[in-house]
């Protein structure tokens, strides 16, 4: 098998442990194969070992891959969200991980609206109250959720976090635990359903699963190391 089938094997399998684990069902889980700076033949590769997820995080780097691939993929857009490429982004990827503001959420809407399209998307939070990290607040994020809720076009289906980076293997998980509970906290005071929680990477998308990730964002564990940094963005 090639390594990219071979990789992305052993995720799903991991993926399956960990799911039966916490007691739930494999298909519960969605597995986002994030080729950010790697090929369109490694797409591909995936892609003909059956994966159907795909997550970018670059929009230029994603618009030349997406040029040579072939249509049917489901795509995401994992990445910063930048206001004045909001116009670019939608059309190409009807899943949204990083809406980190409600400034933005409003631009996204209104862009959506005269796109004519309806793309679901994360809030993505600020979970571990890092200064160097954008996203909602976690102890702010409940006064602005009757306004996000109520926009017409984007629908709100979640939460996703980059948790602080940890020194031990393991400590991640409080962070997942610390999301999942401020899904809870959001849907028990404003009635509003988010059913999804995107969170968990290479390192630790078993300990998400555990606590309730229904994507995890999986990128070197299938792909390989990658050789270069994305824009500041995570490795
Ligand atoms: C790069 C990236 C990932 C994947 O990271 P890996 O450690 O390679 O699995 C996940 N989420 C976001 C937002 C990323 O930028």
């Amino acid at each position: 098998m090639a390594e990219v089938a071979q990789q992305l094997a052993e995720v799903r399998q991991r993926i399956a442990e960990a799911c039966c684990e916490s007691g739930r069902a494999p298909h519960e889980v969605e597995l986002i194969a994030v080729s950010k700076t790697f090929p369109a033949e490694s797409v591909l590769e995936a892609h003909q070992a059956g994966q159907l997820h795909f997550g970018e995080s670059r929009l230029q780097e994603a618009e030349d891959k997406l040029a040579s691939l072939p249509n049917g993929l489901d795509w995401h857009f994992i990445g910063r969200v930048q206001r004045n490429k909001v116009r670019r982004i939608l059309p190409l990827f009807p899943i949204v991980h990083g809406v980190d503001s409600a400034r933005l959420a409003a631009h996204m809407d209104r862009i959506t609206g005269e796109l004519g399209l309806r793309p679901e998307v994360f809030l993505q939070v600020n979970i571990g109250r890092e200064q160097s990290k954008g996203g909602f607040e976690p102890d702010t994020i409940d006064g602005e959720m009757e306004e996000i809720a109520g926009l017409p076009n984007i629908r709100i289906r979640g939460l996703m976090c980059i948790p602080p980076v940890v020194s031990e293997a393991g400590d991640t998980r409080r962070w997942f635990a610390a999301l999942r509970e401020l899904r809870d906290g959001l849907t028990a005071r404003h009635g509003i359903e988010l059913p999804w929680l995107s969170m968990g990477m290479s390192n630790d998308y078993e300990q998400a699963i555990l606590e309730g990730a229904t994507h995890v964002r999986v990128g070197s564990a299938i792909f390989g190391k990658r050789s270069y940094r994305v824009d500041g963005e995570l490795g």
